[in-house]
């Protein structure tokens, strides 16, 4: 009983009109994730008094990240003998991505298809996306758009052996199963922003799925104010309470490096209030966010030491047993508060 009351005080706290103060819009009407940067910090205590609840509406939400299902679908995604983008098993990973994604995303789940030649070889390849519109905003190439990326292409560390047993549970199942628990969350609540959850292919190879969809948003001229990576996530290298913020200092472009690290020190602002992980600021590595990194995009990693702190990585022991569930729960939690607290409304 108490279960149910609380279940129906959420219910209608979520769906509060104007349940915060954060909104701000420029002279087009457009919310820019800037200033909702910016006025989280500014607005913080009138929030308090005027609102229900903003952070137990958070925390609410947060508490919905199901570790269960994280460990099923590390556990499917490495039962695939590999996820190798030029192995025969990859596009069987692709459909199964694609189902997982079918409750959550509906009619929002699309393919970004794209071919790669690559040694006198063609391959025909799909990112995968669910698409989430803030209703009363639709997206249309000029508002509000954060975009939670992860590959769920896998390697042994001899890249020419696309048949070989690449179980791939850190780098990076652990990722994929996060973006797909924060679509299943994320897709029932109210947000400012519009969200699109892309599972990229072809990463091992050099980026290759993330660099024909940069190509693919410049054609159809979307500039995404944010874009989210979770790339190895369930190792604590580091230890079970730290985490590594990647930020953009400098590399291709400039323009983009002041919001970077402003998402970066505001995720560590939060890390605190929502789990029990400790951030750290680090480097932008050899990810998926070096394409949007170069077309002057704000990019942010999260990471768990990565691939020089992982012994099992490109390996075959990179198996679930060496993951930590509680720890890839909490790092997914992080990620879910941030994106809340980026762009609740
Ligand atoms: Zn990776």
């Amino acid at each position: 009983m108490a279960k149910l009351v609380f279940l129906i005080l959420i219910t209608v706290l979520l769906n509060l009109p104007n349940t915060t103060s954060i909104m701000t819009t420029d002279a087009n009407g457009i919310v820019k994730l800037r200033d909702i940067i910016r006025l989280t910090d500014e607005l913080e205590p009138e929030e308090s008094q005027e609102l229900p609840d903003d952070k137990f509406i958070n925390h609410s939400i947060i508490n919905q990240v199901d570790s269960t299902k994280l460990k099923d679908s590390i556990d499917t995604l490495t039962s695939f003998h590999t996820r190798h983008t030029k192995s025969v098993y990859i596009e069987n990973v692709t459909y199964w991505l694609q189902n997982e994604l079918q409750s959550a995303c509906s009619d929002s789940i699309y393919f970004h298809n794209f071919t790669k030649i690559d040694q006198g070889s063609s391959y025909y390849l799909k990112n995968i996306i669910c698409s989430k519109d803030n209703p009363a905003s639709p997206f249309n190439n000029s508002n509000d758009l954060i975009l939670i990326t992860a590959h769920y292409d896998s390697r042994m560390r001899d890249i020419n052996q696309p048949n070989a047993r690449a179980p791939g549970a850190d780098d990076d199942a652990s990722g994929v199963a996060a973006v797909l628990e924060l679509a299943r969350i994320l897709t029932q609540v109210n947000l400012k922003s519009n969200i699109q959850f892309v599972l990229f292919s072809g990463e091992e190879q050099g980026q290759w799925g993330s660099t024909a969809f940069v190509k693919h948003l410049k054609a159809n001229n979307i500039k995404p104010d944010l874009v989210i990576n979770l790339d190895m996530i369930g190792y604590p290298s580091l230890g079970l309470d730290k985490i590594e913020i990647e930020y953009d200092q400098g590399n291709k472009s400039k323009t983009n490096d002041k919001y970077s690290k402003e998402v970066g020190e505001f995720i560590k602002e939060i890390d605190s209030k929502y789990t029990n992980l400790e951030g750290s600021l680090s480097p932008l590595g050899k990810t998926d966010l070096v394409p949007f990194e170069a077309a002057g995009i704000t990019v942010i990693g999260i990471h768990d030491g990565g691939s020089e702190n992982n012994p099992h990585y490109h390996s075959i022991s990179d198996t679930p047993a060496t993951l930590n569930i509680e720890y890839l729960t909490s790092v997914t939690e992080l990620a879910l508060a941030t994106i809340l607290e980026l762009s609740s409304c």
